[in-house]
């Protein structure tokens, strides 16, 4: 998404300096990109969607290409309700979450999953790949997020601009929003470069969908704190914080988590300044809940297990870029690597670093920038340790990924300062794997408050910005610190239905 102004059923007027312009449709999107980078950072996605839902029969109808049925009989999947979603938020936000504004989220998440289905034709999908595991033969979900898109973001964004082509709005790529125009504390128009040239769009009404401040290095280091310009943008380059900027010069009042952004475990090769648009999600590396993760002292510094993978990730590249250079090392033996996803770890997705021995491993990530040998084989022993200790205490325990199996490094004999919770695994089957991780910034937190129920913009006085709208990235006071997989489709849908139908609404009014 971008800038939309609405003007339904009449022209957009479009001055551009002393001249002119009509524009016929009612709705135009301005976007600061080029054309080829369409799609913000939803093209990046795994087009993850978390929903209410109420198990695999409640969705049937609304993925495209459902199973058969005989498949249906092997598959496990929870339904994820109200209460679910609503306590997930508010667990990985330590309670700091804006509880109205969740509530909103929630409430409306299966309604416009059901709207994006039908009117946007998105191809919805079960998510096997992500949210499921093959245990026995039985495919079983789990982590609360069952749907994805046919094609990850490339398929929503494709269907997205065939839906608007469809409707006949109009899209200006290369032509940044650079400036709100009001008038008695009423928006009365948006000014946009184009060709370099200052133009004003007269409308009364406007929605702010124009990304956090992720793609811009000082904005992050100011933020985010020092080392932040170091991470690598997994996906556009243009959200730079621009509307933000735009929306406080006329009194929007900030919101949220400035303090906090969604960042992941992502490939230490992948370039740093923006996502790259084949591979797009594939830099992402999100099997550390089957091994382990240690730095360059090798060190293990986060528990690996400690919850579902789409509960952690989003707050695990932060830990990454505190570590000593900034980079970690994901590591398994053969009895897990199978589980790995094909797409994330795929031969030529990712540089491999395979050895025999844990010894000859060590040697070879001391190439690769691990720096204290010696303490890595003492953490890989003593994780064994542990191990051995956990399963002696609890002999009938079976590992499985699509349950947190209690599998850990915690028992009455040995305890490691540092536990690994849930799928605790020896590493002592060669042959073993490690990836070179770093941080990848997905999305910042910090962003305006937003009436929940219009997504109409609050001003610093408390008051609404009448005319202005705002909608996913740019809402503050969703996510704080921590973020559970697929909200950030799923809100970006809803508010931003709210809000188109707020815009509509004004300018039928106001003629
Ligand atoms: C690699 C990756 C994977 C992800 N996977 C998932 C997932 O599976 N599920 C999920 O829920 N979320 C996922 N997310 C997060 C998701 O992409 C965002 O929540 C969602 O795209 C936010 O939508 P948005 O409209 O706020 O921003 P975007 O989709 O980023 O769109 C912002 C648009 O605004 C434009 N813009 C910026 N400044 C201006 C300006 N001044 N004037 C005009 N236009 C401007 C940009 O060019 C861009 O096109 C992922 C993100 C990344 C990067």
């Amino acid at each position: 998404m971008a800038v939309s102004v609405v003007s339904l059923g009449l022209p957009v007027m479009v001055s551009i300096w002393t001249k002119l312009i009509v524009i016929r449709n009612p709705v135009l999107i301005v976007d600061k990109c080029p054309q080829e980078w369409v799609g913000g950072n939803g093209y990046f996605t795994a087009g993850a969607h978390r929903t209410v839902h109420g198990g695999l029969h409640d969705l049937l109808p609304i993925v495209k290409h459902p199973p058969t049925k005989e498949a249906i009989e092997w598959i496990d999947m929870a339904p994820y309700t109200r209460d679910d979603f609503i306590s997930d938020i508010m667990r990985l936000g330590n309670g700091r979450p804006d509880p109205v504004l969740v509530k909103a989220l929630v409430d409306n998440s299966r309604d416009a999953i059901d709207w994006l289905a039908k009117h946007v034709r998105v191809p919805f999908s079960f998510s096997f790949n992500r949210q499921a595991y093959d245990v026995d033969g039985r495919q079983k979900f789990w982590g609360g997020m069952v749907l994805s898109v046919e094609e990850g973001g490339k398929g929503l964004i494709a269907a997205h601009q065939r839906a608007l082509q469809e409707k006949g709005v109009e899209i200006w790529f290369d032509a940044p929003a650079v400036s709100l125009i009001m008038d008695s504390g009423r928006i009365v128009g948006l000014v946009v470069l184009q060709g370099g040239q200052k133009v004003a769009l007269e409308t009364r009404a406007v929605i702010l969908a124009a990304g956090g401040y992720e793609a811009s290095p000082p904005l992050r280091e100011k933020h985010l704190g020092p080392g932040w310009e170091r991470a690598k943008v997994r996906g556009t380059p243009y959200n730079t914080g621009d509307s933000i900027s735009i929306a406080k010069a006329v009194g929007a009042k900030l919101a949220g988590d400035w303090e906090g952004c969604h960042s992941t475990a992502w490939d230490a090769n992948a370039s740093a300044d923006a996502g790259e648009r084949e591979l797009t999600n594939q830099f992402t590396k999100s099997g550390y809940p089957l091994g382990i993760m240690v730095n360059a002292s090798g060190e293990r510094f986060v528990d690996e297990g400690e919850d579902y993978r789409n509960y952690t990730y989003a707050k695990f590249g932060r830990a990454i870029l505190e570590q000593p250079g900034g980079f970690a090392f994901q590591i398994w033996d053969s009895q897990v690597i199978g589980h790995l996803r094909k797409e994330e770890y795929g031969d030529g997705i990712v540089e491999k670093i395979f050895a025999d021995s844990i010894d000859e491993l060590a040697e070879k990530l001391l190439c690769k920038g691990l720096v204290d040998k010696p303490k890595f084989l003492d953490t890989v022993m003593m994780f064994n340790e542990a191990i051995r200790h956990h399963r002696e205490e609890h002999p009938g325990s079976l590992w499985d990924p699509a349950v947190k199996d209690g599998l850990s490094t915690q028992s009455s004999a040995a305890k490691l300062g540092l536990p690994k919770s849930n799928w605790a695994l020896k590493l002592e089957k060669p042959p073993f794997l490690a990836v070179k991780v770093a941080c990848g910034i997905t999305f910042t937190f910090g962003g305006l408050a937003i009436d929940p129920e219009s997504a109409m913009v609050v001003s610093d006085d408390g008051g609404l910005i009448n005319g202005l709208f705002c909608t996913g990235e740019m809402v503050g006071g969703l996510f704080y610190g921590n973020y559970p997989g697929g909200s950030g489709l799923t809100g970006g849908a809803v508010f931003g239905r709210k809000a188109g139908r707020g815009a509509a609404q004004i300018v039928i009014e106001s003629h």
